[in-house]
C-alpha cells in the first residue's frame, strides 16, 4: 500500500491538472474531433516556423480509403495573410483543419508549413505554432486571470491585461465586482458565449502562435457581441497566417482571399469582389444566405 506522506495539496494539483488537460483536449474536440494517434517520425526535429506559410499540395483525404473527403486541394496561405475557407456542410472544411493540426496524415500529397513537411517535425512543436480558437471555450473554476492566462503560467500581470484588451474583454473584466480576480466558470459567474469566446481568444493571444486556425462560431450571436469578437479577431490576426474555417459568409468577406471546397476539390478562390463578380459558386452560396438571414 502506497503511503500518503505527501501533503494533500498536492493531490488537488495532480486532479487540477489532470481535469485541466482533459478539460482542453474536450475544447480541442470541438473543432478537430476524434483525434487518432499519429506517431512522431524517428528523430524528428521541431519545426522552424520564421515566417508562417502553409502549404497544402496536391492534398487526398478520407477517413475511409473507400469514400475520398480531399481529391487534390492546393492551397496556399502566405505569410500574415488571412484566407478563409468555405464550402457546403460536409465539403471537408474541418478535416483541412484537422490535416493541419496532424491529428491524420494526409493520403497523398504534402501539407508544409515554411517548406517543412509537417509529418517530419514533432507534434509538439507544430502544436505550439498553431494557435487555436474554438467555438466554445471552457472556463475553469478559478480566476478570470487564470482563465486567460491558462498554460501560460509566467505570464505577467501586464501580458495578460494586454491579451485581454486586444481581445475586447477587459472592460468587461474591470466592471466585474472584483475584476481580474473574480472568480468564473460553474461554480462562479457563468459568462455569455460570446464573453467565453473572447477569453479563448485572450488565452490565444498569449500564446502568441504565428500561425491561427480559427473555427468561426455556427450559432449566430447577437449583432454588437458578433462585432466585439469581429474586432477581437482581427486584432489577433494582426501579423499572423490565418486560416479560418468558415460557417457564415458574412463575418469573413473581408478576407484577403476566400477559398471554396466543392466536391474534394478547390472549386473557385478570390476576393468577395472578384467572387461575386465571378457568379460562380460563392456568389450562389452568398446570395442563398443573404436571402436566409432576410427572412430568419
Ligand atoms: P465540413 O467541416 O465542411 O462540414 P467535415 O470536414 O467535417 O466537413 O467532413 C467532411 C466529410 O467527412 C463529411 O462527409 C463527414 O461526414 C466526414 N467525416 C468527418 N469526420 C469524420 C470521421 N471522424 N470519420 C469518418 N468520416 C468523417
Ligand atoms: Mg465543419
Amino acid at each position: 500500500m502506497i503511503q500518503l506522506t505527501m501533503p494533500l495539496g498536492f493531490l488537488g494539483t495532480v486532479y487540477r491538472e489532470i481535469r485541466q488537460a482533459l478539460t482542453d483536449m474536450g475544447e480541442m474536440f470541438d473543432l478537430l474531433e476524434q483525434p487518432r494517434d499519429v506517431d512522431d517520425r524517428p528523430g524528428a526535429k521541431a519545426i522552424d516556423v520564421t515566417r508562417g506559410v502553409v502549404r497544402f499540395e496536391n492534398v487526398r483525404f478520407g477517413y475511409d480509403p473507400a469514400r475520398p473527403i480531399l481529391k487534390g486541394v492546393d492551397l496556399a496561405v502566405g505569410a500574415g495573410e488571412s484566407v478563409a475557407l468555405v464550402g457546403p456542410s460536409g465539403s471537408g472544411k474541418s478535416t483541412i483543419g484537422r490535416l493541419l493540426f496532424r491529428f491524420y496524415d494526409v493520403g497523398g500529397g504534402a501539407i508544409t508549413i515554411d517548406g517543412q513537411d509537417i509529418r517530419d517535425v514533432t507534434q509538439d512543436s507544430l502544436h505550439a505554432v498553431i494557435g487555436v480558437v474554438p467555438q466554445d471555450t471552457v472556463l475553469f473554476n478559478d480566476t478570470i486571470r487564470y482563465n486567460i492566462a491558462y498554460g501560460r503560467d509566467n505570464a505577467t500581470d501586464a501580458q495578460i491585461e494586454a491579451a485581454a484588451r486586444a481581445a475586447q474583454i477587459h472592460d468587461f473584466v474591470l466592471s466585474l465586482p472584483e475584476g481580474y480576480d473574480t472568480q468564473v466558470g460553474e461554480r462562479g459567474l457563468k459568462l455569455s458565449g460570446g464573453e467565453k469566446q473572447r477569453v479563448g481568444i485572450a488565452r490565444t493571444l498569449l500564446k502568441d502562435p504565428p500561425i491561427l486556425l480559427l473555427d468561426e462560431a455556427t450559432s449566430a450571436l447577437d449583432s454588437e457581441t458578433e462585432s466585439s469578437i469581429q474586432t477581437a479577431l482581427r486584432r489577433a490576426a494582426e501579423g499572423r497566417t490565418v486560416l479560418t474555417i468558415a460557417h457564415r459568409l458574412s463575418t469573413i468577406a473581408d478576407a484577403d482571399r476566400i477559398v471554396v471546397l466543392q466536391d474534394g476539390e478547390v472549386a473557385e478562390q478570390g476576393t468577395h469582389a472578384d467572387l461575386l463578380a465571378r457568379g460562380g459558386r460563392y456568389a450562389s452560396l452568398w446570395a442563398r444566405q443573404q436571402a436566409g438571414e432576410e427572412t430568419a
